[in-house]
């Protein structure tokens, strides 16, 4: 399932480049391009998936799939132990990318909350 007017599923079919970080085969994940902190990468399933509120109810496996990505590129980037997950779920809540992903975020102190 890809959209063709989608730009993370472009960047899952290498039709937009992006500096890719782990390649597996129901997860990518990739440098985001305006980065917020030291380390920011994007964790998205290589299917179309709206957001995380369009992921099935059978959709487990994509999750886990999705959570294990994370703590790989986190101890990879040597963040592990000290990182933020993020997702927005809609516009009012900052979702710009109609394409779940999970934001990767590391290697500067945060505060809480969010803006
Ligand atoms: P959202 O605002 O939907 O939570 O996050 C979308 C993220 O995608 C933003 O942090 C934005 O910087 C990133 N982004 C937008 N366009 C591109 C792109 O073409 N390549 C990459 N690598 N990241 C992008
Ligand atoms: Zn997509």
């Amino acid at each position: 399932m890809t959209d063709p007017d989608c730009l993370f599923c472009k960047i899952v079919s290498k039709d937009v480049p992006a500096q890719l970080v782990l390649d597996r085969d129901d997860v990518l994940a990739f440098r985001d391009v305006n980065p917020q902190a030291p380390t920011h990468v994007l964790v998205i399933p290589k299917q179309h998936v709206a957001s995380l509120e369009a992921v099935p109810d059978d959709g487990g496996q994509l999750l886990a799939s999705l959570v294990a990505a994370c703590n790989e590129v986190a101890r990879e980037d040597g963040v592990a132990g000290a990182y933020r997950l993020v997702t927005n779920i809609g516009r009012g809540a900052g979702q710009s990318v109609d394409h779940l992903h999970l934001h990767v975020l590391g290697g500067r102190g945060m505060t809480w909350p969010p803006g």
